[in-house]
């Protein structure tokens, strides 16, 4: 497949449900490939048989990231071309493949795209939230601490926000955003996208919660988006950085801060990466 001494990684997104999704680039690249770096090799050996192509496949997964990446690079180096797909949607993106990708210009090795669906951008695309800028948060810390400190992070987001969640917990996230982005915040669900049952559900935390388990049923895959917050209820950076200065002259630095956050209603993590204290 590749003619120059170095194979080339290729970075295959697959689809997320509908498996007529997989791009006919997709399709020709997988065929051609040397070898197929993939999470679980029964999952993507059906994807491939559905399509009638054979390759060799070979696992890259959480467990063994580390041991595998080296083995994928000396392959590369010998001039094998490879293509490094995921369960569903697009590698690296709260899948595996971050290692092998970043460790591969550093050996020469290209990286190039075959770009697929991703859940995140796929919801985002219908949710009907702001979509000129937003943040992708994946799946939140599973630890209290964490999490706690990742949600204080976002209390002053005013980008749209994506997560990701896993159907045992999206209860009790909703109830946890709506405790900490307010319960009439505009959000979505978007479940089991390009899958028999998608569904789209819009509303507030509020009427999301409320319909959670009835409308909404809680089965498959989730994608949850929050509208960031209105940007005439945060202070302005320099609003912010106005404020604490003013206040700093008198007060211990901490203190500040902690006066500057009730103030102006941003976290004290955000004041302190504001102002640099
Ligand atoms: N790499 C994938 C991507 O590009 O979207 C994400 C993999 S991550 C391990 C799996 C999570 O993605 C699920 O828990 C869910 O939050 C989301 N997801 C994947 N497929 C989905 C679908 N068809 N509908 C809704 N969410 C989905």
């Amino acid at each position: 497949m590749n003619v120059e001494s170095t194979g080339t990684l290729f970075v295959v997104g697959t689809p997320i449900g509908n498996l007529d999704d997989l791009s006919s680039r997709a399709r020709s690249v997988l065929g051609a490939v040397d070898l197929i770096a993939c999470e679980d090799t029964r999952r993507t050996g059906r994807l491939l048989s559905s399509i009638g192509v054979d390759r060799p496949l070979i696992p890259y997964h959480d467990h063994n990231e580390d041991e595998q990446t080296e083995v994928l690079l000396a392959r590369l180096a010998g001039g094998e071309s490879v293509a490094l797909v995921s369960d569903a949607g697009l590698p690296t993106i709260s899948d595996p493949g971050l290692k092998l990708v970043r460790a591969a210009p550093a050996r020469g090795v290209p990286v190039a795209t075959v770009p697929g669906p991703s859940a995140a951008l796929a919801a985002l695309s219908i949710a009907g939230l702001a979509t000129d800028r937003f943040v992708f948060e994946g799946f939140l810390p599973r630890r209290a601490g964490p999490r706690d400190a990742r949600l204080e992070s976002l209390a002053v987001e005013t980008r749209t926000m994506i997560f990701y969640e896993a159907v045992h917990r999206v209860a009790a996230t909703l109830a946890v955003f709506a405790a900490r982005f307010g319960a009439d915040r505009p959000a979505a669900i978007a479940r089991e996208l390009t899958k028999l049952h998608e569904q789209l559900a819009t509303g507030t935390l509020a009427t999301l919660t409320d319909r959670l388990g009835s409308g909404i049923p809680l089965k498959g895959e989730f994608v949850i988006l929050v509208a960031g917050r209105e940007r005439d209820d945060a202070a302005s950076d320099a609003e912010v950085e106005r404020i604490f200065s003013i206040l700093a002259r008198e007060l211990p630095a901490k203190t500040a801060v902690a006066a500057t956050a009730e103030i102006t209603g941003h976290s004290r993590n955000a004041v302190y990466r504001l102002t640099r204290t």
